[in-house]
């Protein structure tokens, strides 16, 4: 839902001032239609219908893995992609990811986003829908209490969401008008700034301009290599901006916000997985600074995985030279759960 038109459109219709927050709360509170919002008035419900799209997303393919993970791909109202995750976490976290763009203009040779090519930046309200799309889903799955709307009820509690990661399809700080209007409607659903991670490739003018924003997001980095010519193969984006002015970026954000930064590598057999690797990581990386994550690869394209061993044996080696790793659990690996994937395009992960 567009709350800029549904403003609009209901300043149009000379409705009062508060009725495009009680649509919206309606809509953050899980409702699936302006049908089921029945303390609107009939007749506004159904010119609502009429002008201001409930979703311009339609969901295309919906799949869920053995461990709660959801999958979706949506197609836009003009027909471009658009893939999000659900996962759940025993401890009661309910975390989406979600995408930022259609495709991806920056190509990174792993990731089939990149393959897909650039379609163009989502709307800050379609950035929006995906997670009010998975709102909705753990709503009818998790809450017993979704029964319909009476005029005097409030919306009923709900399970919720708690996180949302922007590391979907896409470089977000690419899209970042879009990306901060949708972080600053997130509260609305409950996931507020601190519990939004946004992830770039190394875009350094978003990496700055993300630091002044007066928003306690996380800010995440796809770096997947220690040095310039390997990045450079795997991430184009590295000519653009080599390692040294996207970590001399973060370290400004973190000057700024005081916020970690995470660095995500991608662990590809044979390709970044060596000892000395391991070493010249470490080196590049203060743990005053950087927090770092080694994300196990879906072996399904030109890249092998790194093997469990190799991964702990990577991960010895940085902690021998003073920095901590962590390694991500992988989720809804039957379900191609990495963003690009379920569009049926070539390639093996997303925006990781
Ligand atoms: S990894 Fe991220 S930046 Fe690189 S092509 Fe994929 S979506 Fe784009």
């Amino acid at each position: 839902m567009d709350r800029e038109l549904l403003e609009q459109t209901l300043a149009d219709l000379g409705q009062p001032a508060y009725r495009a927050r009680q649509v919206w709360e309606r809509a953050c509170a899980g409702a699936g239609s302006y049908e089921e919002m029945t303390s609107l008035p009939k007749s506004l419900r159904s010119e609502l219908d009429q002008r201001v799209p409930f979703s311009t997303l339609e969901l295309e393919r919906q799949l869920e893995a053995g461990d709660g993970t959801v999958k979706a791909l949506f197609r836009t109202h003009d027909g471009h992609p658009v893939e999000s995750v659900l996962m759940r976490y025993r401890d009661g976290r309910r975390s989406v990811c979600i995408s930022t763009q259609s495709g991806c203009p920056l190509k990174c040779v792993f990731c089939a986003s990149g393959q897909m090519g650039f379609r163009r930046n989502l709307s800050a309200w379609e950035i929006v829908e995906q997670a009010l799309f998975f709102l909705r889903v753990v709503n009818s799955t998790e809450s017993s209490s979704s029964g319909p709307e009476t005029v005097t009820a409030k919306p009923e509690p709900v399970a919720g969401l708690s996180n949302a990661a922007l590391m979907g399809m896409g470089e977000p700080l690419m899209n970042l008008e879009a990306v901060l209007t949708a972080v600053r409607a997130l509260p609305g659903l409950g996931i507020g700034p601190r519990r939004t991670a946004i992830s770039t490739a190394g875009w350094v003018p978003g990496i700055d301009r993300l630091a002044g924003e007066e928003l306690p997001v996380k800010l995440a980095l796809s770096l997947h290599a220690p040095d310039d010519e390997l990045r450079g193969k795997l991430m184009p984006v590295t000519a653009r901006f080599p390692i040294a002015e996207v970590l001399a970026a973060c370290k400004r954000f973190y000057a700024v916000r005081r916020r970690k930064v995470l660095v995500e590598y991608l662990m590809l057999s044979g390709v970044n997985d060596h000892r000395e690797q391991a070493r010249a990581l470490a080196r590049l990386l203060n743990p005053k600074v950087f927090k770092l994550n080694l994300i196990p690869y879906n072996e399904t394209g030109a890249f092998r995985g790194s093997s469990r061993l190799a991964i702990d044996s990577f991960r010895e080696t940085l902690s021998k030279a003073g920095l901590e790793a962590t390694v991500r659990v992988a989720r809804g690996r039957e379900i191609e759960a990495a963003c690009g994937q379920l569009a049926g395009e070539p390639g093996t992960t997303g925006h990781t």
